[in-house]
């Protein structure tokens, strides 16, 4: 999930300066579970924007803002609304924003920071759990990530700087050399630790991303003789 939290509205208010009709997208994904771009937020949004003596041209919040095929079917659903619009606020991460630019050739507000990929612990409390390096090494850890959850990202760990399991870096966090040694023992595979991880390739991580099907569909096994 892409955690993301809302600007503040102080900053969205100085973005939309000089405009005057607004549409506002919201998206049912990631959005929507960090509570900045589901229905309830994007109705919020368009009450305080009205406020300010804007027209809401329209409002939506789709399935997934950052699929192409389903931006293009809503910039079909709300023509209308969205060619008599100056621009739209999206309350969505940075990928929804660009996909709704691209393929709706309009300009585009981002509403919202995206902050990392993680997990929701719970409503109001995300955790970072993938950098997305491009070559995953939790077979090796044991489905914990130091690359993402060890201040220095080391392959061989720990660091000499850990205490009673907590990282040096900040006392309130678990180090994560130590919770891929607690779990290693639990499942009695700690001969692992003692593995050198050869230095990690990060090319793979080069942006901008792109990654594409060698094959566009999956091709079609005939029966056996
Ligand atoms: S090893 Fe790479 S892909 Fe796997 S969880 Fe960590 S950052 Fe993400
Ligand atoms: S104490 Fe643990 S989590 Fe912190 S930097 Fe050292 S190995 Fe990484």
């Amino acid at each position: 999930m892409i955690i993301q939290k809302q600007k503040s509205f102080e900053e969205i208010k100085e973005a939309l300066e000089g405009e005057k009709k607004i549409f506002i997208s919201g998206c049912a994904d990631c959005a929507t579970t960090c509570k900045v771009g589901g229905e309830e937020e994007v109705a919020e949004m368009k009450k305080k924007l009205e406020e300010l003596g804007k027209e809401i041209t329209g409002t939506t919040v789709m399935d997934v803002c950052c699929l192409s095929g389903e931006v293009r079917e809503q910039g079909r659903a709300h023509k209308e609304a969205i060619e008599g619009a100056d621009s739209i606020l999206v309350l969505a991460c940075g990928a929804g924003v660009q996909t709704i630019g691209d393929q709706l050739g309009v300009k585009v507000h981002p509403g919202c920071d995206s902050l990392f990929s993680g997990q929701v612990v719970r409503l109001g409390k995300y955790q970072e759990l993938c950098r997305l390096c491009g070559e995953c090494i939790l077979e090796k850890t044991d489905g914990i990530c130091p690359i993402t959850r060890c201040a220095k990202a080391l392959l061989n760990g720990p660091c000499g700087g850990y205490n009673e399991g907590k990282c040096e870096t900040d006392p309130d966090k678990d180090c994560a050399w130590v919770l891929i040694y607690e779990r290693l023992k639990e499942r009695g595979e700690l001969d692992k630790m003692a593995i050198y991880q050869e230095p990690k390739d990060y090319s793979p991580m080069a942006w901008p991303g792109k990654y594409e099907w060698e094959k566009k569909r999956p091709v079609k096994v005939p029966p056996a003789e």
